[in-house]
């Protein structure tokens, strides 16, 4: 297994469109792990479609909790359960993520119980391992160390960047946050940093489109990061590559590559990588 990095859903926010890209989750092998960092609906299909058998189901990381992240972390585990899955998962999320968890296997104890009376398969509830964590240290087993850093995201207090390093390289994800600049310390020679993105001509259209236009674009604001800014984080970082995520917008068609790229070209002159489901870096 070489090292890669699968993007398998872009977008920023939970809502979906026709033919438009899914919310956010990433698929990320590193040092013979295959992790998944964030379950945003439609992670299920995404990592089948990255050719990956969901019973290798390995690790899930969640940054926090907005649905975005992690509406589909129970149907994930789930399906690669009655897909063969015989090794257990560990999952690390936020406080909080052990009753998300529980409230999925709560939801589904008619189908659970019938499989493992029907099918003769092991109780799903025992084969997932949840450990809820915070800034700090989060992993460091078999080559792999894993590290968090308490971002800015409002309302949300429990969100976390993360950092994983492994087989000599670094990669590191921003989660949802405003221009935090202690990331930049945190990132420090990344080969890959992956930071969410906002335009902000994207997000006057965005809003423009809908009612509550004022409150939704403080809220975007506040909670979010312009390109630009991420930009200025890769540079002091000083990483080998910008991967922007997240997108926000994500499905209109007047912002497209052109436009990202034109708004972190004052702030990042390294190589930069734009986010769109399926879309796979080799790390070798
Ligand atoms: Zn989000
Ligand atoms: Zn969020």
């Amino acid at each position: 297994m070489s090292d890669r990095l699968v993007i398998l859903g872009s977008k920023g926010g939970p809502a979906i469109r026709p033919e438009g890209p899914m919310p956010t989750s990433t698929l990320l092998e590193l040092a013979g792990r295959r992790i998944v960092v964030d379950c945003g609906l439609g992670v299920t299909v995404g990592v089948v479609d990255a050719d990956m058998h969901l019973r290798d189901l390995d690790l899930i990381f969640i940054t926090h909790l907005h649905s975005d992240h992690v509406l589909e972390m129970g149907p994930l585990i789930h399906t690669a359960w009655t897909a063969g899955l015989a090794k257990p998962v560990s999952v690390h999320g936020p406080p909080g993520i052990g009753d998300v968890w529980k409230g999925f296997c709560q939801s589904m104890s008619y189908d659970i119980e019938t499989r493992i009376e029907d099918e003769g398969r092991p109780d799903i509830r025992d084969l997932v391992r949840i450990t809820e964590y915070g800034e700090g240290p989060v992993l460091d087993e078999d080559g792999l160390s894993v590290e968090a850093l308490r971002v800015v995201h409002p309302p949300v207090t429990d969100c976390f960047a993360l950092s994983f390093q492994g087989g000599g390289r670094k990669i590191v994800f921003s989660a949802d946050t405003a221009y935090f600049p202690p990331l930049a310390d945190f990132a420090r020679k990344a080969d890959v940093l992956v930071h969410e993105a906002m335009l902000e001509e994207g997000v006057d259209a965005l809003v423009a489109r809908t009612g509550n236009a004022a409150s939704l674009k403080k809220h975007l604001m506040d909670s979010h990061t312009l390109a630009g800014d991420a930009g200025r984080i890769a540079s002091l970082a000083e990483c080998g590559h910008l991967l922007l995520h997240h997108l926000i917008p994500a499905d209109d068609p007047n912002f497209g590559e052109e436009e990202w790229h034109d708004a972190v070209r004052k702030t990042w002159s390294g190589p930069l990588i734009v986010a769109r489901d399926g879309l796979e870096i080799r790390l070798d």
